[in-house]
C-alpha cells in the first residue's frame, strides 16, 4: 500500500536520503572499466564479442548500411511516420531558435573581441534498444546536432534479437540526418565512440541516456571525450495544490512510472484530500514507484523541488507562473493543469533528453549549444594596442613577465602598414542587409532623357494621377504645436471606413511605418520569418533590420506556392503576406488567410495597401483570429503618397504592441488633416478607383495587343513580361516603369502603374516603337 507521508523537515535525515539518489553502483563502475579496457585494446574484435555475450547476436560487422536505413523509413507504418515527421519539425522549431547570436565588442577603439560559433565535427549519440525503443529519443539528439551543423552525426543502438538496429530507431535516425549508425550498445558503443576501432572513428562528444553501464561508461572515458550529462533512472516530481483533478495528476505519476521499473515519480500536494484521492487511484500497482506526500504550503514544496532538483518538474496548482519564478532547478517544467509531461516527451518540440538524479542543479536540458562551442576572436589595430600598452605594462611587470611586455613594445614603432580598425560598427544584421532600391528621381531622368521634367511619367510608383485632397481644403492649423499623439480625429474617420472599433486602428508615416512596427514588436533577433517571393521589399528590410531570419518562399510560376507557404508559416514568429500582391497582382480569397491564421501561431501580417482596388480583406478576420493585422495605406487609393499615412487594424493585444513601439507624432498635424479630408470624400475615392480599373483593362488589352504576356492583376498596376531593354527604351522617353534586379526571378518583366488615359496611351506607343525597332 502507498503511505501518504508528511514531507520530511529539511535537514533531516529522512529528507537528505528523499533528495539523495544511488549514484552507479561501485561493482557496474568496475565491470564498466573493464569492458572499456577490452575495447581499448583489442577494438573491433572486443565489439562484436561482447555484441555477442551482452546482445546475444554474433555479427560480422557493426555498420548498418544506408540501404537498411533508407528502408526501416520505407517500410515505417504511415501513422507513426506522419507523427515522427510532426514531432521533427516541433523540435525543429524550438530548437532552431537556440542558435548563437552575438556581437563584437569594441572594448576600446582599435581593440574588437568577439565569439564566432563552430559546431563539433563528429559527434556520437547513444540510443538504448533493450526493453525500451525510444524513436523519439533519436529526434532528440539528431535535430539539435543537425541544426548546430555538426557534419557528422553517428549513432550506436544495440542490435535486437535479428541482429539488426530496432527498424523504428533505423527510421528516426533516417528522418533525423544521422549519417553513420551501428549496430553497437552498451558500455562497448560508448567505449566504441570515445576511443575509436577500427570500424568506428572516434567522435568528439557522446551523447544520450542509457542504463546504469552507459552511464558509467560515459563518465569512465568524460576527458578523452566531452559527454552531454549523466543520465540515470528517469524521474517526476509533482507539485500540487489540488486545482488540478486527482486522475490528471495520477495519469501522470503512472506514465512516468511505465518508462522503466527504476523510474519514479512523487507526487507533493498542499491539499492533503487531493493526495488521498491520488494514492489510491495509483495503489496497488507501482508501490516501489510512487511516492505521495503532503505539506502545508507551496513555498515548501518549492524549496524541496529545488533540492530535490528533479528531470520532469509539474506545477499542478494554481498560478504556476509565479512559482517559477522561485524554481532553480530542474530539467524540464511543465505549467498548469494541461501541461503532460507525455507531451513533452514527444511533441512539444522540447527536449526530452534531461539531466536527472539531482543533475539539473549543474546541467542543462539537451540544447543546439550543446553541440558546439564558441571560439573567442581579438582584433587589434596599432592605436588600440598603443591604448592597452599601459595596461600590459603594469601587470606584466607584477607578474614578472617581461617578454610579455616586450613583445607590445616591439610594435609601439608600428611600422607595419595595416589599415585601422573600422568603426563604429552596425549590427550584424544591418550590416549583411540590402536597402531598398528605387527608380531613379524625376529631375535626373528628364536631364538623361532630355525631355522637361513635366514630361517624366512615374510608371513605377503604383500611385495614382490624382490627389485625394488638397492644402488649399485646410483651415488654419496650429503648427506651433504637436499633434494629438493618439489622433483621435484621424483614428475615428478611419474606424468609420474600415468598420472596426478605434482601439483596432493605430496610424503611422505610411504603411511602411506599420511594417516596421510590426517587425519592431514581434521580431527579435534569430526569429523566423516567413514571405513569399516575389513580394513587396520592405517585408524583408524592416524584417532584417528588427535581426529576423528571413525564409523566402519562391512563388510556383508567378502565384503563391500556397501549401509550401503554410508549412513553412507553421512555425514562423512573423508571417507576410501582400494582397494583392505588390508586384505580381495576384489576390488570394480571405478563406486562405483564415487557414494561414489558423495554422500559425505567429503573427500574420496581411499588407493590403492595394485593398480599395479589389475589395478583398483581413479584418472581417480579426475577431476570429487574435495573431492577425492588416496594414493599409492612404498612398494608393486615397490619393496621398505624399502625405505619408498609413494604418493598421487588429485586435486589441497586436493594437497595444504596435503603439508601444511607435514613435511619438510621427504624423504631422498636416498628415492628419490631410487625411481626414480625403476619408471624408469617398465618393472621389471610388470614383478614381473606377477609372483606375477601366483603364487597366483596357492598357492591359493594348500590351497584350503588342504581344506582351501581361499577368493578370487586381491592382492598380500590371506586371508584363518584356524581356530585355523595354525599360531603358522607355526611359528615354521619359517614361519611367519598374524593373526588377537581374537576380530576381522577375528580371524579365517590368511592373507598370496604371495612369491616365492619355499617359498610359504614351507608354503603349513607345513599347509599340520599341517592338518594331527590337523587331
Ligand atoms: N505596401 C505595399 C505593398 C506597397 O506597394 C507600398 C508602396 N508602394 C507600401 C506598402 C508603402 O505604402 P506607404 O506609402 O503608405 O508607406
Amino acid at each position: 500500500m502507498i503511505a501518504v507521508d508528511a514531507l520530511p523537515a529539511p535537514e533531516t535525515t529522512a529528507y537528505r536520503a528523499l533528495v539523495r539518489r544511488a549514484p552507479v553502483p561501485e561493482e557496474v563502475r568496475v565491470q564498466t572499466r573493464a569492458l572499456l579496457l577490452d575495447v581499448q585494446q583489442r577494438g573491433d574484435a572486443a565489439l562484436l564479442d561482447l555484441t555477442e555475450r551482452f546482445d546475444g547476436v554474433r555479427l560480422s560487422q557493426t555498420r548498418v548500411s544506408g540501404e537498411a536505413i533508407r528502408a526501416a523509413l520505407d517500410n515505417l507504418d504511415r501513422g507513426l511516420r506522419s507523427a515522427l515527421e510532426v514531432a521533427a519539425s516541433n523540435i525543429e522549431a524550438v530548437h532552431a531558435a537556440q542558435r548563437f547570436q552575438e556581437e563584437p565588442v569594441d572594448v576600446v577603439r582599435g581593440v574588437r573581441v568577439w565569439r564566432e560559433w563552430r559546431p563539433l565535427r563528429r559527434v556520437g549519440l547513444y540510443v538504448p534498444g533493450g526493453r525500451t525503443v525510444y524513436p523519439s529519443s533519436v529526434l532528440m539528439l539528431a535535430i539539435p546536432a543537425r541544426l548546430a551543423g555538426c557534419r557528422e552525426i553517428v549513432m550506436c543502438s544495440p542490435p535486437q534479437h535479428e541482429g539488426q538496429v530496432g527498424p523504428a530507431i533505423l527510421a528516426a535516425a533516417c528522418l533525423a540526418g544521422v549519417n553513420e549508425v551501428h549496430a553497437i550498445g552498451g558500455a562497448q558503443a560508448i567505449a566504441a565512440m570515445a576511443y575509436g576501432t577500427e570500424s568506428v572513428r572516434r567522435v568528439d562528444k557522446i551523447f544520450g541516456p542509457g542504463n546504469a553501464y552507459v552511464t558509467a561508461a560515459k563518465l569512465a572515458v568524460f576527458g578523452e571525450v566531452a559527454v552531454d550529462m549523466p543520465a540515470g533512472p528517469s524521474e517526476i516530481l509533482i507539485l500540487a495544490d489540488g486545482s488540478v483533478p486527482a486522475p490528471w495528476v495520477a495519469a501522470d505519476l503512472r506514465a512516468q512510472a511505465e518508462h522503466a521499473p527504476d523510474a519514479r515519480a512523487i507526487l507533493v500536494s498542499t491539499d492533503p484530500d487531493l493526495a488521498d484521492q491520488v494514492r489510491d487511484l495509483v495503489d496497488g500497482e507501482l508501490t516501489d514507484q510512487i511516492r505521495v506526500m503532503t505539506t502545508t504550503a507551496m513555498d515548501a514544496a518549492v524549496a524541496f523541488a529545488n533540492d530535490f532538483a528533479p528531470e520532469h518538474l509539474t506545477l499542478a496548482c494554481s498560478e504556476p507562473d509565479k512559482w517559477l519564478a522561485q524554481i532553480s532547478a530542474a530539467g524540464s517544467v511543465f505549467l498548469g493543469p494541461y501541461a503532460a509531461a507525455a507531451a513533452g516527451d514527444y511533441a512539444t518540440g522540447g527536449n526530452h533528453v534531461l539531466p536527472t538524479g539531482g543533475a539539473s542543479r549543474s546541467f542543462s536540458a539537451l540544447g543546439v549549444d550543446a553541440f558546439g562551442r564558441t571560439m573567442q576572436v581579438q582584433l587589434l589595430d596599432r592605436d588600440g594596442l598603443r591604448r592597452l600598452e599601459p595596461v600590459v605594462d603594469a601587470i606584466a611587470a607584477a607578474e614578472g613577465l617581461t617578454a610579455h611586455r616586450e613583445s607590445v613594445r616591439v610594435r609601439a614603432a608600428g611600422r607595419v602598414a595595416v589599415p585601422p580598425l573600422k568603426g563604429p560598427r552596425p549590427r550584424g544584421a544591418i550590416q549583411a542587409m540590402q536597402p531598398y532600391e528605387w527608380e531613379p528621381p524625376s529631375g535626373r531622368i528628364a536631364l538623361e532623357a532630355g525631355v522637361p521634367e513635366t514630361d517624366v511619367v512615374r510608371f513605377d510608383t503604383n500611385t495614382v494621377p490624382w490627389p485625394g485632397a488638397s492644402m488649399r481644403d485646410l483651415k488654419a492649423l496650429r503648427l506651433n504645436e504637436y499633434p494629438d499623439a493618439s489622433y483621435t480625429t484621424l483614428t475615428d474617420e478611419l474606424a468609420e471606413y474600415t468598420g472596426v472599433s478605434p482601439d483596432q486602428i493605430t496610424v503611422g508615416a505610411g504603411a511602411d511605418e506599420l511594417l516596421d512596427l510590426v517587425a519592431k514588436a514581434y521580431v527579435g533577433a534569430g526569429d523566423p520569418v516567413v514571405l513569399s517571393r516575389p513580394t513587396y521589399a520592405m517585408f524583408r528590410i524592416v524584417s532584417e533590420m528588427a535581426g529576423g531570419r528571413v525564409e523566402a518562399v519562391p512563388a510556383a510560376g508567378l502565384e503563391l506556392d500556397q501549401e509550401r507557404f503554410l508549412r513553412a508559416a507553421r512555425h514562423a514568429r512573423l508571417t507576410w503576406l501582400c494582397n494583392p500582391n505588390n508586384p505580381t497582382g495576384e489576390l488570394l480569397p480571405a478563406r486562405f488567410i483564415a487557414t494561414l491564421a489558423e495554422e500559425t501561431a505567429g503573427v500574420v501580417a496581411v499588407d493590403e495597401a492595394y485593398f480599395e482596388f479589389c475589395g478583398v480583406t483581413a479584418a472581417s478576420l480579426l475577431a476570429q483570429f487574435p495573431n492577425l493585422v492588416a496594414v493599409r495605406t492612404m498612398s494608393k487609393a486615397f490619393g496621398l503618397a505624399g502625405v505619408r499615412l498609413g494604418y493598421a487594424i487588429a485586435g486589441p493585444l497586436v493594437s497595444a504592441a504596435l503603439r508601444r513601439v511607435r514613435p511619438p507624432e510621427s504624423v504631422s498635424v498636416v498628415s492628419e488633416a490631410l487625411g481626414v479630408r480625403a476619408l471624408r470624400d469617398q465618393p472621389g475615392m471610388r470614383h478614381r478607383v473606377s477609372r483606375i480599373v477601366e483603364s487597366r483593362d483596357l492598357l492591359s488589352r493594348d500590351l497584350q495587343g503588342l504581344g506582351l504576356p501581361v499577368h493578370p492583376s487586381a491592382a492598380n498596376f500590371l506586371l508584363v513580361r518584356t524581356g530585355e531593354g523595354a525599360a531603358p527604351w522607355c526611359l528615354r522617353h521619359g517614361l519611367v516603369v519598374r524593373t526588377f534586379p537581374s537576380s530576381s526571378p522577375l528580371a524579365e518583366f517590368i511592373r507598370i502603374t496604371v495612369r491616365t488615359t492619355e499617359e498610359n496611351a504614351r507608354l503603349v506607343d513607345a513599347l509599340s516603337e520599341w517592338r518594331k525597332h527590337a523587331g
